[in-house]
């Protein structure tokens, strides 16, 4: 499970997440930032869980009605819009548990920064 990388910068006082294509500078004032790694919590890892099981679903349901395989007879099982349901519930699912992911990460984040703020000597921070 990939952490949750931040990114601080001292220069503008700004933690944002940082973005897989971003560089490793401020996206405002381009100086170098501090990375701030966080460990997902359990409602990262529901959401890894959830969104595989969705896709499951979603190969397993396209397979058996758009393309009709003989592998995947066995979801006749399941009805269509019961099927569709559970997909988007999954989906819906997900996301609230990335947003709460997202939410407590970003509190731990906050945290390590208040740290980095302490030992630095107040006249160093420029805003
Ligand atoms: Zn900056």
């Amino acid at each position: 499970m990939p952490d949750v990388k931040y990114c601080y910068c001292p220069g503008c006082d700004n933690l944002r997440p940082r973005n897989w294509y971003a560089r490793r500078n401020c996206e405002i004032c381009g100086k170098e930032c501090v990375p701030i790694i966080v460990k997902r919590t359990i409602f990262g890892l529901l959401m890894y869980v959830l969104d595989a099981i969705a896709i499951v679903l979603i190969v397993l349901y396209a397979s058996y009605y758009q393309f009709k395989a003989d592998w995947a007879s066995f979801f006749s099982t399941v009805p269509s819009d019961i099927a569709t349901i559970l997909i988007f519930g999954l989906i819906i699912l997900s996301f609230v548990f990335a947003f709460i992911d997202l939410s407590k990460t970003t509190a731990i984040a906050q945290q390590k920064v208040e740290a980095i703020r302490r030992n630095r000597p107040a006249h160093k921070i420029q805003r």
